[in-house]
């Protein structure tokens, strides 16, 4: 039977291309990739000819069929993106909703996850967290997600691109308040990798600061708003509730 493998890819370092992704993108019948020629990279480096098939955003719902058809028969084949976990904003939704309710089998090869490696070197808590993924790029929509987010009690997280940084950082600041604990990782794993905290205030005074901080690919975490403080009586609720105690038995 047919098997659709999910391979994570390295987010910059090839270093972190694990031994088993390269077995399962050596021994497939095909790959699914996002950017063909990307991969193509990413396989002459490990030394793997596999075949390429294009499944970007654009065309993944027009491919989703053909792929089908192949697991279907019996092909055992991959799944990929640019860098990282597929489907992690990323394509590959439409093909394993599509594999699964087929009934084909579908196995994940897991490994590098931008959000995941950020979180993990963050100092930020991390036992409950919202991964939401890029903002809307305009600003009206940005600011009313932004709104939708202010009470959250866990850690948000978000991806950004280098053309939107600043402006999404400044909109943070002022919808979640400049005084949030926050941290921006820019450049993991890679040569110029940076993971910078403070509050959403002093990291824009950061960014502000150099054009590097506002260079290359962003997450951006921000800690949750407090939790809300315990309810509390009113003052002469207390009172009538400290009479009533002292008459009973
Ligand atoms: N599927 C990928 C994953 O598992 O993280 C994410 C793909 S998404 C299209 C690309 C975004 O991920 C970038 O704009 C950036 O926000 C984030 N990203 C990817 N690589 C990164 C890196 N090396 N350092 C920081 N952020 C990164």
């Amino acid at each position: 039977a047919g098997v659709l493998y999910v391979v994570a890819t390295p987010i910059g370092n090839l270093g972190d291309l694990s031994p088993r992704a390269v077995e399962v993108l050596r021994d497939v019948d095909g790959i699914a990739a996002e950017d063909t020629r990307h991969t193509a990279g990413l396989l002459t480096h490990a030394g793997i000819r596999t075949p390429l098939v294009s499944l970007h955003e654009h065309n993944e719902e027009r491919q989703v069929p053909g792929i089908l058809s192949r697991l279907q028969k019996g092909e055992a084949l991959a799944l990929v993106s640019d860098a990282g976990t597929p489907l992690v904003s990323d394509p590959g939704y439409r093909l394993v909703r599509a594999a699964r309710e087929a009934g084909v089998r579908v196995s994940p090869v897991p490994g590098p996850c931008a959000f995941v490696a950020a979180l993990s070197a963050s100092g930020l808590p991390s036992d409950r967290f919202l991964f939401e993924g890029f903002l809307p790029a305009r600003a009206p929509a940005r600011r009313r997600r932004l709104q939708a987010l202010a009470e959250e009690t866990c850690t948000l997280i978000f991806y950004e691109s280098s053309h939107r940084i600043a402006a999404g950082l400044e909109d943070m600041a002022q919808v979640l308040g400049g005084a949030r604990p926050a941290v921006v990782a820019r450049e993991l794993t890679k040569t110029f990798e940076q993971i910078q905290g403070g509050t959403l205030a002093s990291l824009n005074t950061w960014l502000a600061e150099a054009a590097d901080h506002r260079r290359g690919e962003f997450v951006v975490l921000v800690a949750g708003a407090p939790d809300a403080p315990a309810q509390t009586l009113d003052p002469e609720a207390e009172r009538i509730l400290a009479l009533c105690l002292r008459e009973m038995p």
